[in-house]
């Protein structure tokens, strides 16, 4: 990737998703680590991360859609790969060709997907998500056995796994999680009564992952951590051993000495106080940056210091006040990631917007080239 062609750049390091990979795996203890790698790896790049990923130590992926696991498999990635909710029926003859773990719950969805595997003379393996508190998707509890009689029941099926998703995993006064961690296991014993339990039965994210809030996981499906990012501000001290493999960089392309009194951007809605090199930097919230970030204390870092966004950020271009450094058309800006001893994380912007550190990756968009950096072994 040459960054000269656009001024506005993403790199990813590939030795840190090893790095986090590694110690994540080696804190699993016996569970498996399954790298999640949904919305183009929370904004890395799904291929280059599973890679990565499955180097490392992972034994499989997760992904949200039929078309993330079929971006997988043309790739040549050949490891188990779980589509962790219910797809369109116009999906199940590529999920089964693509040999996909899919997520099922309802019972008309299973004998669907069911009726396209016998068709195509598949056996296509299946894990239940149980909802036991989330109430986003999977089986109630109390139809959990129903529908795992019902997909063991048919052949064309294989019960490969049960799992569940927590809801405030991240959040570690929430009292939730272990209501939910004994609905689950009330599940798995009854399962087991019934002799019927799968491979594989699992729970954890990467904050349940982190605080080990489970023994019954033979699975840790782990996304944000393996990017270096904590789940959550609560999370940020366990997740100290991590390493972020994103950043954001831009060059300066344009350099403007203004007096106090003038103003910048749309709007004109901040007046300088006092005369500052304004540089203008060209990316935008088209790019993912979001356009109120002015207002909240966004800030970009140029020769090694904070520099606050004046203006509302523009669909292409954002300004900058550099105060009386000199600063030239080309200068480096980072605006996530590190430079001299100042660093921005994701989750720093996150908070001002009041939002995660998830949305601030995913939401950098295809426009910005991703250069990657190769693991150093
Ligand atoms: C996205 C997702 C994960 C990964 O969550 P992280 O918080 O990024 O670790 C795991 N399981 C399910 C069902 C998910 O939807």
């Amino acid at each position: 990737m040459n960054t000269d062609n656009r001024w506005a750049w993403v790199e990813v390091d590939l030795g840190a998703i090893q790095k986090n990979v590694a110690l994540l795996a080696k804190q699993a203890g016996k569970a498996q680590l399954w790298a999640t790698v949904k919305a183009n790896g929370y904004g890395h790049g799904a291929v280059q991360v599973a890679q990565a990923a499955l180097g490392a130590g992972a034994t499989g992926l997760c992904v949200a859609l039929a078309d993330e696991a079929h971006e997988l498999r043309q790739a040549k990635i050949t490891a188990p790969i779980l589509i962790v909710s219910e797809q369109p029926a116009t999906q199940f003859e590529q999920m089964l060709r693509d040999d996909v773990v899919a997520t099922l719950y309802n019972e008309s969805t299973i004998n669907s997907y069911a009726k396209t595997a016998s068709d195509l003379g598949i056996v296509g393996k299946v894990h239940l998500k149980v909802d036991t508190g989330m109430h986003r998707v999977g089986a109630p509890v109390a139809s959990a056995m129903t529908r795992c009689r019902q997909i063991k029941s048919l052949a064309s099926l294989q019960l490969d796994g049960v799992y569940t998703h927590f809801a405030a995993a991240d959040l570690p006064n929430h009292d939730e999680t272990a209501k939910q961690v004994q609905r689950f296991d009330n599940v798995v014993a009854e399962l087991d009564q019934e002799s019927l339990r799968p491979k594989y039965v699992h729970t954890s994210n990467s904050a349940a992952a982190m605080r080990v809030l489970s023994a019954t996981t033979d699975i840790a499906r782990v996304g944000i951590a393996i990017y270096g990012i904590a789940p959550s501000g609560e999370l940020e001290s366990m997740a100290k051993d991590l390493q972020p493999a994103l950043s954001l960089h831009a060059r300066v392309s344009h350099v403007q000495h203004l007096a106090a009194g003038e103003g910048v951007s749309y709007g004109l809605r901040t007046k300088l106080s006092q005369a500052a090199t304004i540089a203008t930097l060209p990316i935008g919230y088209a790019d993912g940056v979001q356009r109120r970030l002015w207002k909240v204390g966004g800030e970009v870092l140029i020769g090694g210091k904070r520099c606050p966004i004046v203006g509302v950020v523009t669909m292409d271009q954002l300004m900058v006040n550099c105060g009386d450094a000199d600063v030239q058309i080309g200068d480096h800006a980072i605006l996530i990631g590190a430079q001299g001893s100042q660093s921005i994380s994701a989750n720093e912007i996150a908070a001002k917007l009041e939002t995660i550190g998830y949305e601030i990756v995913c939401g950098i968009s295809a426009r910005v080239p991703r250069k990657y950096l190769d693991a150093k072994k």
